[in-house]
């Protein structure tokens, strides 16, 4: 077990890396989701049952725009006939990348003027870079200029991978500088008049075509999305969407199933990545699960059952990450330290002194403080019915108190043994009106479900996702239209 933690750790610190960049791409931040568990499952490597179908782009109209582009690209090499690559770098690697191709259509260079890439390195910054490409000092003063500038943070913050595009005048003068952090989104700055530099944000679009996958779970979760060709992102996105239902740390089994219908980005021909799940199944222990994203009018997107119930629930059903359940639900339990029969009404979670333990579902905090048996104890009211008690805190996260309001997933407090407890544990219970339940079987209640008046629209919508998940599980690899 120790060893799969240092295995996950080590996936996990690697993967936070990967991840840093695409937080500038992604609006949606995975940090909540607990990563580590993806891995725990297992190590041992066995041949998976995969179906993997890419969807080509529609030929007819690619070949259409081909000619287009080649058009445009010839007309941009004749107007910059000294298109330069540094030979320190590769220039196979460099200006032949559908996405650097677009962005040479997209930006035509003046004239006279001459275009320069160059790929990040690991430990370059941004003055590294100019020094290598021998910019005169006169260019070298923009440094200062640009990073100061609104936006002008991007360019202090170069990651290996990304690329820089120099554009110099007839004079040798910086025009311009643009970095590409991700395949689809640049940050351009450009000369104004008055000899400051204009940083603007700039998308690429893709073209988004649909794909399907689908696997059966060998070892873990983690290698049977690998060996069906989705992205970790994916993936984790994947569990993000069931994990109201299914327990990604504890309850991933040998034979647990799934498929998914996806984006996948194109540019110019060539797959760059995946985009949004638009439909996934799971099957878990036998327990069939299927989730369609829908969008509102507002643009406003979740995930629901086939019947427009929302995925997501009221309630997390485990508030922390825990190794292991070390005391469950029992009206008659022998107290462990007090040797009394006395119930246990709540369940205990076992987790390393100083986990994080989140609130379970929105709400109110009623009281946060130490109470003999609990030790430092947090009681949140959910509205009405609902409570959940967090016991035995090490302490509580920063600016906790009592009255004030809380979202599900927030931290609220860290793994501890205060109080009457024999080692680190969280103590969890779950009252319903004032009745202690179980907190591993109390039926936890939806959130809102779709409103009537979207029913219908998401009716239509979904008949050919949920088609669609079909063909990925009956081995089918049928090609969808692009969007
Ligand atoms: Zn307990």
């Amino acid at each position: 077990m120790n060893n799969n933690r240092d295995i996950a750790t080590g996936v996990s610190a690697r993967l936070a890396n990967k991840l840093f960049k695409q937080t500038r791409a992604f609006a949606h931040a995975i940090s909540d989701f607990p990563i580590k568990h993806l891995y725990l499952i297992g190590v041992c490597c066995s041949a998976l049952f995969i179906l993997f179908a890419l969807a080509p782009p529609e030929q007819a109209e690619a070949k259409r725009n081909n000619l287009n582009l080649i058009d445009k690209l010839t007309q941009v090499e004749a107007d910059s006939s000294t298109i330069e690559a540094p030979n320190f770098n590769d220039p196979s690697a460099l200006g032949i990348s559908p996405e650097a191709e677009i962005y040479d259509l997209e930006n035509p260079l003046p004239k006279s003027w001459r275009r320069i890439r160059v790929e990040i390195r690991a430990g370059d910054t941004l003055g590294k870079v100019f020094e290598r490409l021998s910019i005169n000092a006169a260019n070298t003063q923009i440094i200062e200029q640009l990073t100061s500038a609104p936006q002008g943070a991007v360019f202090s913050l170069i990651h290996p991978g990304e690329t820089l595009t120099f554009d110099f005048d007839a004079h040798d003068t910086l025009q311009g500088l643009s970095l590409r952090a991700t395949p689809l989104i640049y940050y351009i700055a450009s000369r104004t008049t008055d000899n400051r530099f204009k940083i603007e944000e700039h998308h690429i679009k893709p073209d988004v075509h649909t794909s399907i996958a689908h696997a059966t779970i060998q070892s873990s979760l983690f290698k049977a999305g690998q060996q069906a060709d989705l992205s970790e992102t994916l993936v984790m996105e994947l569990a993000k969407i069931f994990r109201w239902d299914i327990d990604f740390a504890q309850d991933i089994h040998e034979g647990d199933q799934f498929s998914v219908v996806y984006e996948t980005h194109y540019l110019r021909g060539k797959a760059i990545g995946s985009g949004k799940i638009l439909a996934a199944e799971f099957i878990n222990d036998g327990r069939t699960f299927s989730a369609i994203r829908f969008e509102d009018a507002n643009g406003e997107a979740d995930y629901y059952s086939v019947d427009g119930e929302p995925m997501h629930k009221a309630f997390l059903r485990t508030p922390v990450e825990f190794t292991h359940i070390s005391s469950y639900f029992d009206p008659h339990r022998e107290h462990p330290i007090l040797h009394s029969i006395r119930a246990h009404k709540g369940v205990d979670y076992a987790a390393p002194r100083g986990t994080p333990v989140k609130a379970a579902g929105d709400g109110e905090i009623v009281f946060a403080g130490t109470k003999s048996g609990y030790g430092n104890v947090i009681m949140i009211q959910h509205g009405a019915q609902y409570r959940t008690v967090y016991a035995h805190l090490n302490g509580y996260a920063k600016n906790i108190k009592a009255n004030m309001p809380i979202h599900q997933g927030q931290i609220i407090g860290y793994v501890g043994s205060t109080g009457l407890a024999t080692g680190p544990h969280l103590h969890y219970e779950f009252q319903v009106n004032g009745i202690h339940q179980n907190p591993l079987t109390v039926k936890l209640p939806n959130s809102p479900s779709l409103s009537p008046k979207y029913l219908a629209a998401f009716k239509t919508q979904s008949q050919f996702l949920i088609h669609q998940l079909a063909l990925a599980k009956t081995n089918q690899t049928i090609v969808a239209s692009s969007q």
